[in-house]
């Protein structure tokens, strides 16, 4: 019997190619490597790692940050806002994309840091982080679990989050996790209002099963729903939980060549949900002949 991590990580070559699983295509050796922070837009940062993306939203009020990488990136995360020259004691708000312990277990490394700060997270990934990873139907054992978060509100589709100017919109499209969640804002970048919006996951991550037999009841349904959301959201400054979902190295390194709106691609964006939405259909055709 292969262990959970073989199940997810060893069928990387087979999938890569065909973009089922672009987020386990970077290997999990370079995926946490640390890199520069840097700022995309008035007031927003990336503090994330190579590939486990992280994002920091500044204002008078506070920060918020939107995701904790895993363990190791939640350190580096704190080290990278501090870098930036904010007081990691100052975040007020710990968002996430969804519950997988790469992206949510170094929210607890987070709160360390600023122990006042509170977790929103939809229902069913919030309870997954308060529960420190135990309860995902796919990626269960040790190997999955992390320190716990308490869920201080919950959100649900469409619910706003606000703090000192900043508006973030959760869009809730399960598939990948049955609460993952999207997030959309307006942020000014390269001295213009856009979309922002950074996206959960639409990975189907090998073993998913899709159609008759479903990973989690409802799952297929819910990947079918997230993507009609999807290609209805506004999508300038294109963002998401992986930064080989949208090439953050590329455009990390046109930034900073001098191009100060790099990380606006709504062609990207439409391109990469045109992409993944194929993957998807082609992957629940194969299980459903
Ligand atoms: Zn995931």
């Amino acid at each position: 019997m292969r262990s959970p991590a073989a199940r997810a990580f060893g069928t990387v070559a087979l999938t890569a190619a065909v973009f089922v699983s672009p987020a386990f295509a970077q290997s999990p050796d370079t995926w946490a490597n640390p890199i520069r922070p840097f700022q995309i837009g008035e007031g927003l940062y990336y503090v994330g790692a190579y590939d486990l993306a992280s994002y920091l939203f500044v204002s008078k009020a506070g920060l918020i940050v939107l995701d904790g990488g895993d363990q190791t990136v939640g350190k580096q995360v704190v080290a990278n806002i501090r870098a930036l020259g904010f007081d990691p004691a100052q975040v007020k708000i710990l968002l996430n994309t969804h519950q997988h312990y790469d992206h949510a277990a170094g929210l607890a490394e987070i709160r360390r840091a600023a122990p006042n700060a509170k977790l929103y997270a939809s229902a069913a990934d919030g309870a997954v982080i308060a529960a420190g990873g135990r309860g995902d139907p796919f990626l269960t054992g040790k190997a999955y679990e992390y320190e716990p978060v308490p869920l201080a509100r919950t959100l649900k589709d469409g619910d706003k989050v606000t703090l000192g100017g900043w508006t973030l919109t959760a869009h809730v499209t399960g598939g990948h996790t049955a609460g993952c969640t999207t997030w959309t804002f307006p942020v000014r970048v390269a001295s213009k209002v856009r979309q922002g919006l950074v996206h959960c996951s639409s990975s189907i991550l090998p073993g998913y099963q899709l159609g008759k037999a479903e990973t989690y009841p409802g799952i297929t349904a819910a990947y079918e729903k997230s993507f009609a959301t999807w290609k209805a959201l506004p999508c300038e400054v294109f963002l998401a939980s992986h930064g080989a979902f949208f090439g953050m190295n590329d455009k990390r390194k046109a930034l900073d060549a001098g191009k100060a709106d790099a990380f606006v691609d709504p062609a990207g964006c439409k391109g990469f949900y045109e992409r993944a939405e194929i993957a998807f259909r082609a992957e629940l055709k194969r299980q459903n002949p």
